[in-house]
């Protein structure tokens, strides 16, 4: 696969790492026993230690450290038995202890992976450094106010594991699928609820562009991106603009950046020379986090089947390509949908390609078209199976059984009900499709000479019309097989 990019020049290779930040899926903040609950009113779960009042002293939640470790396990990897809490400082008016307490030199989870998988059936691993634990920030409002900006504490002390990766990415599509991966997987863990539009996961992107072959770049670091569509706008945008600068003989300033989700293009926030000194120290109010095998083992156990090791269980059960499997495994909403669906009858096991291709192209996208999701489906699994096996069986064509599910979709009826009120059981019956063939044929007698003087396609129109005349109901192969066989005869 060539992934480079054409400069007016030169041909560049990207070179992108993200850090991603996942707020831990608890009812508590890391903290704090304030709630975490999304959208409350403003400053409604603040307690005395979010809100750094003199004197308070956090206290470790357990929960979240298991949430941390249990995510490490899913990402494949390294659990550090020891680690250490640091106090991060800065001043911002939406932090009101002046310093984040995260974690820098021991992070609670070390070096893992994690596979994305193409269309071709190739895949690729991505290498992650670390996963930390932090809290996270208050939110400035400048939008309630003409000349105020009000501060809402409520996020304050609210656990994020921080997910750092290699530069191992090498296009935006990548670095999309790099997400939804990780996405996939904490969904799985239930570790983090994935909800992108409330900020539950969002990431910083990190790119630099150099020649095939060359070291790496100098990078810049786009902060704070909450979509794949805006993550792949702002890489492209700003590997273009870090393009030009170099082949216009400049040089890259290693700069942090927003992006303006409304112009599509990338700004600088500040430089190098301006960056944060942190004073990195161990938070004194706190001891080092130590963690026994026994506690890691133990929280091992409780971890589900994740999205590779049920993709290669349907590979293998069901013969899916690598492809198929990936999609069907990427949402556990989708893998628990085609379970159910095709275990609702033991015929379907042999039919599963089938059952994936309704289930990721026909039903998604009417659940698109109606801003509904497999959760919500009007279709339950057991009855997009009875559909399928109605298929399978030859007794309605596939092609009536798009309508069928539309009706089934917009009713709630199910297929076998559908079928027999409206009659659409498939015409096997050879004398009733030989009837309707010899109609079409002494219907269209110049047709018919035309098809035998060579103009083979006219069997796509003789095939239109038996079909109409059965509105539909023929058996396809069927009606192809006595078509051809009577018009050859007429020669
Ligand atoms: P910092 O702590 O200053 O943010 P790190 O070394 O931890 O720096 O890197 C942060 C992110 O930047 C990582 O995701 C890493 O993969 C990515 N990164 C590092 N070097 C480059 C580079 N030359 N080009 C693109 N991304 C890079
Ligand atoms: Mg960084």
């Amino acid at each position: 696969m060539n992934n480079l990019i054409k400069g007016e020049k030169y041909e560049w290779e990207m070179v992108i790492g993200l850090e991603i930040h996942a707020q831990v899926k608890s009812n508590s903040k890391l903290f704090s026993s304030s709630s975490t609950k999304f959208g409350s009113s403003p400053n409604s779960q603040v307690s005395l230690v979010d809100a750094a009042m003199p004197g308070m002293l956090p206290v470790i939640n357990k929960y979240c450290v298991e949430q941390a470790v249990k995510t490490g396990i899913g990402l494949n990897a390294k659990i550090n038995n020891y680690s250490v809490f640091d106090r991060k400082n800065y001043f911002y008016a939406d932090l009101p202890q002046g310093y984040q307490i995260s974690q820098y030199k021991y992070p609670i989870v070390g070096e893992g992976k994690v596979t994305i998988d193409f269309k071709d059936g190739t895949s690729k691993d991505i290498s992650i450094v670390r996963l930390h634990l932090e809290q996270d920030a208050g939110k400035s409002l400048h939008d309630q106010n003409p000349s105020k900006t009000y501060v809402d504490l409520n996020r304050s002390g609210v656990a994020l594991m921080e997910i750092v990766s290699e530069p191992d990415i090498r296009t935006p599509d990548e670095a999309g699928m790099y997400l939804s991966k990780i996405r996939s997987i904490l969904m799985y863990l239930n570790t983090c609820d994935g909800n992108m539009q409330e900020g539950s996961l969002r990431a910083d992107v990190n790119i630099s562009v150099r020649k095939p072959g060359d070291q790496y770049g100098t990078r810049c670091e786009i902060k704070n991106l909450n979509s794949i569509k805006f993550i792949k706008q702002a890489i492209n945008y700003e590997a273009k603009r870090q393009i030009e600068i170099l082949e216009s003989g400049g040089s890259i300033e290693q700069n942090t950046m927003l992006f303006n989700t409304s112009t599509g293009k990338t700004r600088p926030m500040r430089n190098k020379e301006e960056a944060h000194d942190y004073r990195y120290f161990p938070d004194p109010d706190l001891l080092p986090l130590e963690i026994s095998q026994e506690e890691i083992e133990k929280i091992k156990l409780s971890i589900p089947e994740l999205p590779d090791e049920l993709k290669n269980k349907f590979i293998d059960t069901y013969k899916l390509s690598n492809y198929d499997a990936s999609v069907l495994t990427a949402e556990k909403q989708t893998s628990d949908y085609f379970n159910k669906s095709i275990n609702s009858d033991p015929e379907l096991k042999n039919h599963a390609k089938i059952v994936v291709n309704w289930i990721t192209s026909e039903l998604f996208s009417l659940l698109k078209k109606n801003n509904l999701n497999l959760n919500n489906s009007p279709v339950s699994p057991e009855n997009l199976g009875q559909l399928i096996k109605l298929i399978s069986n030859n007794e309605i064509s596939g092609k009536i059984a798009k309508d069928v599910l539309e009706v089934m979709f917009s009713t709630g009826k199910t297929a076998r009900q559908i079928v027999d009120e409206k009659g659409l059981q498939q015409v096997t019956d050879q004398g009733e499709i030989e009837k309707v063939i010899d109609e079409v044929i002494s219907d269209n007698p110049n047709m018919v000479k035309e098809y035998l003087d060579g103009k083979d396609k006219l069997l796509g129109f003789f095939v239109g019309q038996a079909m109409k005349k059965t509105k539909g109901k023929a058996n396809p192969k069927i009606l192809n097989d006595i078509l051809k066989n009577k018009l050859n005869k007429e020669n």
